[in-house]
């Protein structure tokens, strides 16, 4: 069931910080002051950035980073040629979740979001097929990279419906 969503940022702060409580691992926000709003189901949108953080915690095993971004974005086309975004919008949200973990491996970068695929002994690898596509239900778009200084990076774009603001 979709529901507005006033400040997708103040949801992740939420979120992350009930995730993490009583974990060593460390948080940092850089969430833009007035976002958007958004149209989304919230336990839909739990699920994917549970995760995402679970994932980041099996890297992180208790010491390190997790980086939680969100600004608004204006889908350029011209300037964004290789995004994938649906063109009958032109704002979007765009959260990133990053990590100071090991980072995907290269030659798995392409499968991680397939289902069943896991490097994990016992991994499900349900948790990024779900996540993509909760978000492509909600015409957003994910995808993952890593950071030249290591980690993961997961963008999630999700669109802002006009009306809404
Ligand atoms: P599972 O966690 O059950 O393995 P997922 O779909 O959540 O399934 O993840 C699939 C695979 O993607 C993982 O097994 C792992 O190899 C890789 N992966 C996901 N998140 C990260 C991350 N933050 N850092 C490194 N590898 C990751
Ligand atoms: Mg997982």
């Amino acid at each position: 069931i979709k529901k507005k969503i006033e400040n997708v940022g103040e949801f992740l702060k939420n979120m992350a910080n009930l995730f993490l409580a009583g974990s060593s691992i460390k948080t940092i926000f850089e969430i833009a002051p007035d976002l958007y709003p958004i149209e989304a189901d919230p336990t839909q949108l739990e699920q994917v950035f549970n995760n995402i953080f679970t994932n980041a915690r099996d890297v992180l095993k208790n010491k390190g980073t997790i980086t939680i971004k969100a600004e608004n974005f204006f889908y350029d086309k011209k300037k964004y040629a290789s995004l994938p975004l649906k063109e009958k919008y032109l704002k979007y949200i765009h959260i990133t979740i990053e990590d100071n973990g090991p980072g995907i491996p290269h030659e798995i970068l392409e499968r991680i979001f397939e289902p069943y695929f896991t490097t994990k002994k016992y991994g499900t690898g349900l948790g990024l097929a779900v996540a993509y596509s909760v978000i492509s239900k909600h015409e957003g778009y994910i995808t993952a990279e890593n950071n030249p200084s290591g980690g993961a990076i997961f963008h999630i774009y999700l669109p802002v419906k006009e009306g809404l603001e």
